[in-house]
This record gives C-alpha cells, sequence and structure tokens, in this order.
C-alpha cells in the first residue's frame, strides 16, 4: 500500500510498564498467551454475532463464526486468527496502544517498584492482548472491521520495546489475524501436539471451534481439526463441567488471572428459561466505587452474545459479581432501554439476587476463611443491601461481619447470628430477655475497645458490636431489626434497668443524691451539654457523652458534613461517675476557678475518649497545666 498511511505510534506509557511487568513477572505462566487471545477472538465473534443480528450481511460470504490456530516450527510462528468483528485503524490504534481496562493505569502508577516485580499483582487485573509478548519478540497484527471495504485492512506490527508501527492494507477477509514471531526460548509452542494441549487445558469451553494445523519441524502439515469441545461452558450440565473448566471460564469472561472464591451455576426452567452462571471474584476490581461504573453480567439471549454489562439483572449491591445469563425468553433485539421496562428481567433480576445471596450464604457456612476474604474485599459493598433492597434486609443481615466485644478481633468476623445465640445461651445476661442488639460506633477498633461507654456492659458480661466503618450507623438505621432483636447504640438515651423492675423500688435514684454537685457542674458547662446527670454506665471512668435518643450520630453528622448537607446543632448529655476520686475531688472543691477549670476538663477528656475533637485545644492545654501545677 502507499507509504503515507505507515506510521510509528509510541505506546502510552502505562503500556510501557505493563509490558516489562508482563514479560518479567508472568514467565514461569507464559503459556497463559494463548488462553488470552483466543479470548479475544471468542469475544470478536461474539460481537460479530450481535451485530449480525440486525445487520446478516456482516457474516457474508464466511458465515461460520470460528478460530484457527496455524504454526510454523521451523519459522517460529503462531498464529491465532478469528473471522469476528476485527478492529478500523482507529480501533487498532487505540485498543493495542492504550490500556483498554480503565483503572488498570491508576494501579500500575502506584505500586512502588518492589510490588511491580510481584507477579501476584500483576495477576490482579487481565494481562489481556499484551501477554503475546511473552512469549514473542515481534507481534503482527492483520485486521478488518467486519463490513468495511477490504482496502480498509490494517496491519500492526511492533517489537513490544515502546513503539508499535501501523498501515493501511488490503485484506479481503475480515477478522482479526495475530502472528507471534517466537522467542527463541518459547519455541516449543509452534506445535499441535502443545498447541491442543493448552487449548483443551484452556479454551474448552469457548463457544467457537478453535482449530488447529500447521507445519512441524520434520514438514508434515498437521491437517486442520478442531481442539475444543466449542460448546458454550454455561449449557452444558453442571455434572458434566470440572472444576478446571469453571475456574477457566471465569478468566475468560472477567479478564481476571485469580480464580474466583466461588460460583454459582442453574438452569431455570417453567415459565421463565434462563441459565446463569454467577461467580464471586477474590478481588476487588478498580472500579467497585464507581457506582455508575459498569456491572459485569454477560447477556446472552438463546446462546448469542448480547452485552457485556447487563445491569438491569443485578441490584447495585452486588455488583462484585461477575458471570454470564442466558434467557431464552428475550428477544434477540434487546436493548437497555426495553430491558429496563421488561416483566421478565424484572422477575429475573429477583431470581438472581435471591441466588447470589444464597451463595454467599453458603459460602459463609461452609468455606468460612473464603468467606472471610469476601467480606474483606466486598464487605463495604453489601452494607448498601438494606438501604437499596428492603426485601432481602433480613438476609443481607445476616451476612454481615462485625467486630465484637466478644472476640477481640479488629478484622470483623462476628455475625449477627452468632451474636443473638451467645446473648441467648449466656447465664447471666439480665438484659437478654429484652432482645437488643447493642452497638457502640468508633472511628477505629482500638477507640472503640477502650470506650468508657462499654465499661457497664462489660460488668454484665454483654456483648457489644463494634462499628468502625463510617457507614455502619446510616446501615444500622436500615437494618432496623435482626430476627426480632433490636438494634440499639450504647451511647444513647437510657440505659435499661441492669435488673428487673422487681427490686428497683429499693434502689435510690442516683441524681437526687448527687444533686448539688450536678446543679454546680450544668452551670458550668451550660455552653457545652444539655443535661449533666449520675450515670449508669461507667465503673471506672469519670464520665461520658450521651446522645439524646433522636439525635444523629457521630458517623452521621460527618457523613452529611462530606455530602455538603447542614447538620442540626445538638448538645450531648454529661454524665458523670460520682463514685470516681476525680468527681470527688470536683465536689470538694471550694475554689471556684478551679472548679471550673477541672468540670471543663472532664468534659473535654470526656469528649475526647469518644473520638471528639476538642472546640479550643489551646484552652484545654492551659486548663490542664494549672490544674497539674495547681
Ligand atoms: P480485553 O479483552 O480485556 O478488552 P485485551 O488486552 O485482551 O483486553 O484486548 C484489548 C482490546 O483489543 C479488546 O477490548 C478489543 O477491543 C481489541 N481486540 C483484541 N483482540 C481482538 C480481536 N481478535 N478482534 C477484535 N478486537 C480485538
Ligand atoms: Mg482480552
Amino acid at each position: 500500500m502507499t507509504v503515507e498511511t505507515r506510521e510509528t505510534h509510541g505506546f502510552q506509557a502505562e503500556v510501557q510498564k505493563l509490558l516489562h511487568l508482563m514479560v518479567h513477572s508472568l514467565y514461569s505462566n507464559r503459556e497463559i498467551f494463548l488462553r488470552e487471545l483466543i479470548s479475544n477472538a471468542s469475544d470478536a465473534a461474539d460481537r460479530l454475532r450481535f451485530e449480525a443480528i440486525s445487520a446478516p450481511e456482516l457474516l457474508e460470504p464466511d458465515p461460520e463464526l470460528k478460530i484457527r490456530i496455524d504454526f510454523d516450527t521451523a519459522a517460529r510462528t503462531v498464529s491465532i486468527e478469528d473471522n469476528g468483528i476485527g478492529m478500523s485503524r482507529e480501533d487498532t490504534i487505540r485498543q493495542l496502544g492504550t490500556i483498554a481496562r480503565s483503572g488498570t493505569g491508576e494501579f500500575l502508577s502506584k505500586m512502588t517498584g518492589e510490588q511491580r516485580r510481584d507477579a501476584n499483582l500483576i495477576g490482579q487485573f487481565g494481562v489481556g492482548f499484551y501477554s503475546a509478548f511473552i512469549v514473542a519478540d515481534r507481534v503482527e497484527v492483520l485486521t478488518r472491521r467486519a463490513g468495511a471495504p477490504a482496502s480498509e485492512g490494517v496491519r500492526w506490527e511492533s517489537d513490544g520495546q515502546g513503539e508499535f508501527v501501523i498501515e493501511t492494507i488490503d485484506r479481503p477477509e475480515r477478522g482479526t489475524r495475530v502472528t507471534l514471531h517466537l522467542r527463541e526460548d518459547a519455541a516449543e509452542f509452534a506445535d499441535a501436539f502443545r498447541l491442543r494441549a493448552l487449548i483443551r487445558k484452556y479454551s474448552d469451553h469457548i463457544a467457537f471451534p478453535v482449530l488447529v494445523k500447521g507445519k512441524s519441524a520434520d514438514e508434515t502439515e498437521a491437517k486442520e481439526e478442531s481442539a475444543n469441545d466449542a460448546k458454550a461452558l454455561w449449557t452444558r450440565p453442571r455434572s458434566e463441567v470440572s472444576t478446571e473448566e469453571y475456574l477457566e471460564f471465569y478468566k475468560h469472561i472477567a479478564h481476571d488471572f485469580q480464580d474466583p472464591l466461588t460460583w454459582s451455576h442453574n438452569k431455570v426452567e417453567g415459565k421463565h428459561e434462563y441459565t446463569s452462571l454467577l461467580y464471586i471474584p477474590a478481588h476487588a476490581p478498580w472500579d467497585l466505587w464507581n457506582r455508575s461504573g459498569s456491572r459485569h453480567l454477560k447477556l446472552y439471549v438463546k446462546r448469542v452474545f448480547i452485552m457485556d454489562d447487563a445491569e438491569q439483572f443485578l441490584p447495585l449491591y452486588l455488583r462484585f459479581v461477575r458471570g454470564v445469563v442466558d434467557s431464552s425468553d428475550l428477544s434477540l433485539n434487546v436493548s437497555r432501554e426495553l430491558l429496563q421496562q421488561d416483566a421478565v428481567v424484572e422477575t429475573m433480576r429477583g431470581a438472581i439476587t435471591r441466588r447470589v445471596l444464597d451463595t454467599l450464604d453458603k459460602l459463609a457456612k461452609e468455606e468460612p476463611e473464603k468467606y472471610a476474604i469476601f467480606w474483606k474485599e466486598f464487605g463495604r459493598v453489601l452494607k448498601e443491601g438494606p438501604a437499596e433492597d428492603h426485601g432481602n434486609r433480613q438476609r443481607i443481615a445476616g451476612l454481615l461481619r462485625f467486630s465484637s466485644t466478644a472476640d477481640d478481633n479488629p478484622v470483623p468476623a462476628r455475625s449477627l447470628a452468632d451474636y443473638v445465640a451467645a446473648r441467648n445461651t449466656a447465664s447471666d445476661d439480665p438484659l437478654a430477655s429484652q432482645k437488643v442488639i447493642w452497638y457502640l460506633t468508633a472511628d477505629s477498633f482500638n477507640a472503640a475497645r477502650s470506650s468508657p461507654h462499654l465499661e457497664v456492659f462489660r460488668k454484665n458480661g454483654i456483648e457489644v458490636l463494634l462499628l468502625t466503618d463510617n457507614i455502619d450507623e446510616w446501615l444500622v438505621s436500615h437494618l432496623h431489626d435482626f430476627d426480632g432483636w433490636e438494634f440499639r447504640d450504647v451511647k444513647r438515651g437510657d440505659l435499661p434497668a441492669e435488673k428487673p423492675a422487681q427490686d428497683g423500688g429499693e434502689e435510690k435514684p442516683a441524681a437526687t443524691e448527687h444533686g448539688a454537685l450536678i446543679e454546680r457542674i450544668r452551670k458550668q458547662l451550660e455552653a457545652q451539654v444539655s443535661e449533666v446527670r449520675a450515670t449508669t454506665r461507667l465503673t471506672e471512668s469519670p464520665a461520658c457523652l450521651v446522645l439524646g435518643e433522636y439525635e444523629l450520630g457521630a458517623q452521621m453528622r460527618k457523613l452529611m458534613q462530606a455530602t455538603g448537607q447542614a447538620v442540626p446543632e445538638s448538645k450531648p448529655i454529661l454524665e458523670i461517675n460520682p463514685a470516681h476520686p476525680l468527681l470527688q475531688r470536683l465536689d470538694a472543691e471550694q475554689h471556684e476557678a478551679r472548679f471550673a477549670d477541672l468540670a471543663r476538663l472532664i468534659f473535654d477528656q470526656a469528649s475526647l475518649a469518644e473520638g471528639g475533637q476538642l472546640e479550643d485545644p489551646g484552652a484545654f492545654v492551659q486548663r490542664l497545666n494549672r490544674i497539674l501545677l495547681g
């Protein structure tokens, strides 16, 4: 072709890093290049079949979609060719010159030198097309977009060292041919036996025939033969699919190098007919926090690929699920808009949601170590569930994990069922019959664990959940209860009497006993607190701050502030522990200025113990020093 169509481009900076990293870190795993290239060929065939629904002429004159692998042992080449959708010149520059998956570039730029050498890290995202350079020192791509004229063929070539060359060529065939010029030490891959074995291992589930042929070293031609099953994996009965096949299929659809934690494969028959194959990944994708980001369920209709991110089939709080849904009821012409209004889709969404919750429940029960990984990676997303999906609130509640005073574990591992069971069976729990799940919110596990609010609960052996995630208070407000047990904040309102009412009459209300002291403190702290009272909460600390029953908690206030909402003014209640020596000293203090300093210090330290901020830290220090010296 004409010279002026030939251009040399530099790779995007991240691509260079990725290439370098990949060649070095995946060396011992280099055979995966074949899986990646066949996966791309299969995607391309899927896309063409989809476009052909409305434009059948795209399939002519070569309607049978397939993938061909050929090799030449003497020339040390392997080619992977498909008659799928192909690429235009612009597609080729963009898709093969930049990093397609969002977040990968950002991820790479954050990695330290040490991490860059870590093969596990690179495994956290799909490696894709560039894996060709693990085995090849030169890669040539010939391609043409389906439907474009032969004169719009494209040739792309690179040695993976920072630049690629692109030119327009004549290409009568549609689709893409990727030719690998193998490195000397990768010559073994130009071999019929090796290639077939790899295809069976990695790509048996590919829904198009993968044909292998080529010229061996002794010049004998390997006849073209299909090396795979060519049956969409999810259409096969569960009993006939091996674990390895499920794992490989996951890698194909999820572009994920790591094994998933678990999966669920189901064929639903009856009123609606569909098959779902749903995977729970072992790590969070880069766009997990982008709520408008894509969800990753592929939709097929009667085995024809329709779209990659069918968001209508899953609620947002399950956006980590990867997999395939294949419906027999939907029309091949469905669009996103139609899906949104379709009653069949609505029913499927409900069933798929329950299926995922079941799968998680089973994982939690049968493989708790794996569930712990799930919780670490996705627990926070699942916490969005009760607000989004009120109907499944109780089932989601069963999947939640928290830290607790019972197991003293900073890793949240306590379920609500554990909590209720422990309270129900504790023989000496004076409050078990009230069916209250007590919780404390704090900024961190350590802050929670040393909160003065836990004192009375510790004394009585009552478990308290420690909620340290900044959305926990919001979560609990949407949960309302678990199995009839209501949630209550230990920092709020009046605590129920420790003992049932019968001997309540004998107890003197502490407030009248210490009325004078309380009144003196109240006068001093009028600007800071709404009320001063004798505590039922503390056994060791001098004082603590309590919220009114309907006040917003600190987490909610912070969340609202962060989103720019007005936060209502509120003053806490100060509860004092009159038995504490500091309060006794305060009571005995005749000197008014010293009384004022001490009262304010007691308030400030209670506020600090809550994880609160001092209004005037300088004044606090001066007061403290006056007391220390005085
Ligand atoms: P991914 O497959 O995860 O998108 P890859 O690195 O494997 O990432 O491929 C990058 C992109 O290059 C693909 O998304 C696709 O647009 C394009 N591509 C790669 N191989 C082919 C092919 N055989 N036919 C058409 N397009 C392809
Ligand atoms: Mg790919």
